[in-house]
C-alpha cells in the first residue's frame, strides 16, 4: 500500500480558541515522545489537522501507538498528492486498485479546503468517480452505504487522500491541563485514577511510598511496571518513591491501632502535597472510590483531607469496583496490578481501623510527636526514577 502519510484529526482540542495553538503544540510534542523510536517520521499541523510523514516507515506499529494518544479524535493512513486535479484522480486510482474487491461498491466524498480550487465539491467527486469507474472493473457507486468511502481533502498545499479511520483515544492532550501528583499503589485502581486524569489532560508524576523492608523490592518493580503501563499514554512519567518506614513504625508506636490507617493516610497526602509543592503541581489525584475500603468512607475521607486545602482528584470516586476493573484490563494495568506483593498500607493495616473516624482524635493521637522532621526526611530521601516508554531508558537520580 503506498501510504505515505498519516492524518489525525483534533479531539475537543478544536473548540479550545486561542489556547488551541497550546493544544496542538503539547499534542505533536505528547505524540512525538510516544513515537520516539521511529526518528524519521516528519510532522507537520495546522489548526485543524496534523500530518506525520512517514518516510518508508511501516504503519503498523505507528497507528498502534497512536491509538493510546489522549487529544486525537481519529486518524487515517493518508496518500498525499499535489492539489491537482490530474494528481488527485491519479492518486485515487491507484489506493481504490489496492483497496478493492470485485463486486465492492464505492463512493468519493471530496472537501474543498482550498477555495480557489478549480472544480467545486460535486464536480471534484464526479471526476474522480469516473476516472475510477474508467479504469477499473466490476466496482459500482453506492453513495449510501459504499464498501469504501474515499476522501478527498483538498487544502491550498496539498491533497489527501484517505479510505479508513481509526478511533482516537479522545480526551485532552496529555499535559495541556496543568501538573497534578498520583498517589499511585500497587492496586487496581490508582493506575486507572492516573489513566483518567492523564485522559483530561493532567500531566502526572506518581509518588509511591515504599516500606523496606516490610515490603520487598518485588513491590518497588511493580509500581515501577504500573508507570510504566501509563507512559503508554503520557509519553514519559516521573515517579517519586517516598522512604514511608520511619514513619509507620512511628504511627504503629504513637497512635491507638483503631487509627493507625487513618494517620498513616494523613501522613501520605502531607508528604504527597510536599512533593506536588516542590514539582510545581496544582492537585493530587487519588484512586479512592467511596465506600470501598475503611479509608475511603465519608467520615474518613473527612479526617484525612484535613491535612491540606489542595484540590484532590478522585477520578473514580463514584465508580464501582467491577468498572474499575474493566478499565484496567482495557489499559494493560489490571494483570500486574493483581500480582500478589504487598504494600506497605496492606502490612501495617490493623485487624480492625474504625471506618468513622473523628478528625479531633486523629489530631490528638499525631500532637504527642513531632511528626514534621520526619516528613521533611521522607521528601528529602525521596528517590526519582523518570520512566519512559523503552525498555532502556531509565534514569535515576536523587533530589
Ligand atoms: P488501590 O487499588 O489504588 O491500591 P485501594 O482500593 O487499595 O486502592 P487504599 O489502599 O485505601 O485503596 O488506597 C487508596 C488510595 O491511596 C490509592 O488509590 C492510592 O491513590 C493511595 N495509596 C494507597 N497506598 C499507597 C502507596 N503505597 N503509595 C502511594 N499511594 C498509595
Ligand atoms: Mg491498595
Amino acid at each position: 500500500m503506498n501510504y505515505d502519510h498519516i492524518l489525525i484529526r483534533y479531539g475537543e482540542i478544536s473548540t479550545k480558541g486561542k489556547n488551541r495553538k497550546r493544544f496542538v503544540d503539547q499534542l505533536k510534542a505528547n505524540i512525538k515522545l510516544v513515537l520516539h523510536e521511529f526518528p524519521a517520521l516528519v510532522y507537520s499541523s495546522n489548526r485543524d489537522r496534523m500530518y506525520i510523514r512517514l518516510q518508508g516507515e511501516n504503519h503498523e506499529p505507528i497507528l498502534e501507538k497512536l491509538e493510546n494518544v489522549f487529544g486525537i479524535h481519529s486518524f487515517s493512513l493518508a496518500l498525499k498528492t499535489k492539489n491537482e486535479l490530474e494528481a488527485i484522480k491519479n492518486g485515487a486510482l491507484e489506493l481504490m486498485s489496492e483497496q478493492y474487491k470485485p463486486g465492492d461498491t464505492f463512493k468519493i466524498s471530496a472537501k474543498r479546503a482550498d477555495k480557489t480550487f478549480p472544480l467545486l465539491t460535486n464536480e471534484i467527486n464526479h471526476a474522480i468517480g469516473s476516472h475510477i469507474l474508467h479504469n477499473t472493473e466490476d466496482l459500482k457507486v453506492d453513495v449510501h452505504e459504499p464498501d469504501i468511502d474515499l476522501r478527498v481533502e483538498v487544502r491550498e498545499e496539498a491533497a489527501y487522500l484517505t479510505c479508513k479511520d481509526f478511533q482516537g483515544a479522545g480526551g485532552l492532550p496529555a499535559g495541556a491541563s496543568g501538573k497534578a501528583v498520583l498517589m499511585l499503589s500497587g492496586g487496581i485502581d490508582s493506575p486507572v485514577a492516573g489513566f483518567l486524569a492523564m485522559k483530561r489532560g493532567i500531566d502526572v508524576e506518581a509518588v509511591h511510598f515504599f516500606s523496606p523492608p516490610y515490603t520487598s523490592e518485588r513491590a518497588r518493580q511493580k509500581v515501577m511496571d504500573l508507570a510504566k503501563k501509563l507512559t503508554s499514554f503520557s509519553g514519559q512519567i516521573k515517579l517519586h518513591i517516598v522512604p514511608f518506614t520511619e514513619i509507620q513504625e512511628t504511627i504503629q508506636k504513637q497512635v491507638p491501632e483503631s487509627y493507625n490507617m487513618t494517620s498513616t493516610r494523613r501522613m501520605m497526602l502531607k508528604i504527597a502535597d510536599r512533593i506536588r509543592e516542590k514539582q510545581g503541581g496544582l492537585a493530587i489525584i487519588t484512586g479512592e472510590s467511596l465506600g470501598q475500603v475503611a479509608s475511603q468512607t465519608m467520615e474518613s475521607m473527612f479526617a484525612i483531607n484535613d491535612v491540606t486545602s489542595t484540590p484532590i482528584i478522585r477520578p473514580l470516586i463514584t465508580y464501582d469496583k467491577t468498572d474499575i476493573i474493566t478499565i484496567a484490563k482495557q489499559i494493560g494495568t489490571h494483570d500486574t496490578s493483581i500480582l500478589p506483593y504487598e504494600d506497605c498500607c496492606t502490612i501495617f493495616t490493623p485487624a480492625s481501623p474504625t471506618t468513622k473516624p473523628k478528625l479531633e482524635k486523629a489530631q490528638r493521637f499525631e500532637s504527642f510527636l513531632d511528626f514534621e522532621p520526619l516528613i521533611d526526611k521522607a521528601v528529602e530521601d525521596t528517590e526519582i526514577i523518570v520512566i519512559s516508554p523503552s525498555e532502556d531508558k531509565e534514569l535515576k537520580s536523587l533530589f
